[in-house]
């Protein structure tokens, strides 16, 4: 069974992706699809005239302000045009995609952090009202009994917080949890990039093997959101993934590519 997270970012279309899950398919492999929403929720949320809005945590990283507007706002974009997006390139293909959020029988059960600290204007302050969270219970066996009827699971955030709201969850993260718990031989992670690359951005300091051991090192070669996808691919390995891949969704064949061993191969 193969893990694919897909990203959102512009110039990442799904037709190369649906194409490669469509061969797999026919060759009996299964096959579970992730994909987040960022991107998408940033248009939505401009479209309604909602400015988007960002968090800087006292050590650097950047999180989007997940308001109770903007919760609505990212679960709409996610699972109402991204998801169905995939679901209908899938159908077009013959592929019986079946669309499923963290909320939808439980999938993605987590905890709401309570409290965020945020850098502004120099000063610390607590958020107290941000519907952010992790995932760390995954509804395995929902999946499988898709799986086994045929089905190819499309799974979308946000994750369901204890107290049964929706949270805004990393979906590279989300995948790497998912995949562990599926007992998956490979995570692929494709994004616009070919992976993680030693100097960015540039594409030919591209590092295409990684051990185990080397990880923590690739988190301070990774910057921005590249970080959060190599702190997935260590929570898969960490959890016995046997491989993940960091791979280039802008690619022909991308998922098929990955497998054959490009991109960031981290085993
Ligand atoms: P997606 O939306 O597809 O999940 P992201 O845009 O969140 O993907 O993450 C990939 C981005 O990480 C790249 O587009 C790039 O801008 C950034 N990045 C930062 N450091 C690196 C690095 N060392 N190697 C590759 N990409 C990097």
């Amino acid at each position: 069974m193969i893990v694919v997270k897909v990203g959102g970012a512009a110039g990442i279309g799904y037709d190369t992706l649906c194409d490669d899950v469509q061969s797999l398919r026919e060759q009996g492999e299964q096959v579970v699809i992730v994909h987040g929403g960022s991107d998408e929720t940033t248009r939505l949320a401009e479209q309604l005239g909602h400015e988007p809005q960002f968090l800087t945590s006292p050590s650097g990283h950047t999180s989007r302000r997940t308001d109770a507007e903007m919760i609505e706002i990212f679960q709409t974009a996610c699972c109402g045009r991204v998801n169905k997006r995939i679901v209908r390139q899938l159908q077009e293909r013959g592929v019986n995609g079946i669309g499923l959020s963290g909320l939808d029988g439980g999938l993605w059960r987590g905890r709401r952090k309570k409290a965020i600290r945020a850098i502004e204007d120099g000063v610390t302050r607590v958020v107290r009202d941000d519907y952010t969270g992790t995932v760390d219970e995954v509804n395995d066996g929902l999946v499988r009994m898709m799986l086994d009827a045929g089905l190819t699971p499309v799974l979308s955030p946000p994750g369901l917080s204890r107290d049964a709201e929706p949270i805004n969850v990393d979906a590279d993260r989300a995948a790497a949890r998912t995949a562990a718990a599926l007992g998956a031989e490979t995570l692929v992670i494709l994004s616009n990039v070919p992976g993680l690359l030693r100097e960015f951005p540039d594409e030919s300091s591209l590092i295409s093997e990684l051990a185990r051991t080397d990880l923590d090192t690739a988190l301070e070669v990774a910057e921005g959101r590249m970080k959060k996808k190599v702190l997935a691919a260590q929570e898969a390995i960490e959890a016995d993934v046997p491989r993940v891949i960091l791979a280039d969704a802008r690619a022909e064949e991308p998922v098929a590519r990955a497998l054959r061993g490009e991109g960031t191969v981290i085993s």
